[in-house]
């Protein structure tokens, strides 16, 4: 039997799921191959270790400021306010549209 036959039926060798012929076969291995008696040491402590894991502790109103977070309406994210940081009224912003217009309009003029 190889490495990697024993390494596949590992985990159904720690579970007793094995026929006894096989299970021989593996325990025979074992004893001569130090990889695979490393790899079962390993693979029956891993349990134990994740069982020996602290459950991170989680503060009680964590679910309520999640929730609270996705029912709030969401606020509007970009506007020319927003953008220039001052309040145009349509008077102003028809001053500051004009000139980008006449620059879009030199630019396309040019290319054609
Ligand atoms: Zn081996």
């Amino acid at each position: 039997m190889c490495c990697e036959m024993v390494k596949d039926m590992l985990e159904k060798f720690i579970e007793g799921e094995l026929e006894e012929s096989l299970r021989e076969d593996i325990e025979k291995h074992i004893l001569e191959c130090n990889s695979c008696k490393n790899e079962l040491l390993l693979a029956r402590k891993v349990p134990c270790l994740v069982s020996s894991m602290m459950t991170p502790k989680v503060p009680n109103d964590i679910i309520n400021n999640v929730l609270e977070q996705i029912n709030k309406p969401s606020k509007r994210i970009f506007s020319y306010k927003h953008l220039l940081g001052v309040s145009l009224s349509k008077k102003n912003l028809f001053a500051v549209a004009i000139p980008i217009v006449i620059a879009i309009s030199h630019t396309l003029g040019r290319s054609f």
